[in-house]
């Protein structure tokens, strides 16, 4: 594995890749790894031939009052797991790299952003797509591969690549999670051991509702209203948002149908968790067949 930190040396190990005929599939990271990283670097390099990696804890994406400082950092235990699933480069830029004192251009994906995690995030996801689409243009892959957990984050840069004619496919891959349930973040770490037994009620009370819907349910308020008082009843957190939108456009549903996106931002003390399940719905009619 080649550890690089400038983007001249990622161009040309890139490029040493490209010469003898290899795809390249990029997974963009904030780095203390845990086994849902590891998915997308083991399905990259499966696809692909060749994993390129970044770790970059991306100042433009946190506001002021968010854990920018304390986000946590292991570079060694990054680059020995990267290692082990036989990434092919681990890109580190340094902040000089990514921005130079001379950087003033930024991306909004307009609409998509705003919803969700954007409404409480405002300019969160603008960073994400800044420093995304310049890491794509850094890489230059052929895949870049996401995880479901950030699902606002997998549709935002879906669109950016759409609409910004990025020449790659983006590919989206299941939430990886803890045996309980429990969707795997480096940001759990920052759980007390009594906020971590309660967190795994997000996902079961996900998982409930999808139960109610496959039994019919299609009000997007009922679903909304069982997963808030199932949280509120089982833990402590304070839920930011429930919501059930389109999976595609997260544009609002009143009334459940197609693929739909149920998301939830929750949080225990001051650390924010958020989780999300996809259900496709189908016609009253079809269910009852
Ligand atoms: P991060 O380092 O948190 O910015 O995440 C880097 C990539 O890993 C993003 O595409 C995330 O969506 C993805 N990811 C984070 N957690 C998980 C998980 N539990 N399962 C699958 N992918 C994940």
């Amino acid at each position: 594995m080649r550890v690089v930190k400038t983007i001249k040396q990622l161009r040309r190990a890139v490029k040493a890749i490209r010469l003898k005929g290899g795809k390249i599939g990029f997974v963009p990271t904030m780095g203390y790894f845990h086994a849902g990283h590891l998915s997308l670097m083991a399905k990259a390099k499966r696809e692909c031939g060749a994993c390129v990696v970044s770790i970059y804890v991306n100042p433009k994406q946190f506001a002021p009052h968010e854990d920018l400082g304390r986000y946590p950092r292991d570079l060694r235990r990054d680059s020995t797991l990267a290692e082990k699933e036989n990434v092919d480069i681990l890109f580190i830029p340094s902040d000089n790299v990514v921005y130079p004192k001379s950087f003033l251009t930024y991306i909004d994906v307009e609409k998509i952003s705003r919803t969700l995690c954007g409404q409480y995030r405002p300019g969160h996801f603008r960073g994400v797509a800044t420093v995304v689409a310049k890491l794509l243009n850094m890489a230059t892959p052929d895949v870049m591969y996401l995880g479901q957990k950030d699902a606002q984050q997998a549709a935002v840069l879906k669109t950016m690549a759409a609409d910004l004619d990025f020449p790659l496919t983006v590919r989206v891959m299941p939430t990886v999670r803890e045996k309980d349930g429990l969707a795997m973040s480096s940001r759990n770490v920052y759980l007390t051991a009594r906020e971590r037994a309660q967190a795994p009620v997000l996902y079961r009370s996900l998982n409930l509702a999808r139960a109610r819907i496959q039994k019919g349910e299609r009000s997007a308020a009922g679903i909304i209203r069982f997963i808030r008082k199932n949280i509120a009843r089982h833990t402590e957190g304070k839920i930011q948002y429930v919501a059930c939108v389109d999976a595609d456009t997260l544009g609002p549903l009143k009334i459940l149908k197609g693929r739909v996106l149920i998301a939830l931002s929750v949080f225990f003390g001051s650390t924010r968790l958020i989780d999300n399940v996809i259900i496709p719905v189908k016609k009253p009619r079809e269910v009852q067949n």
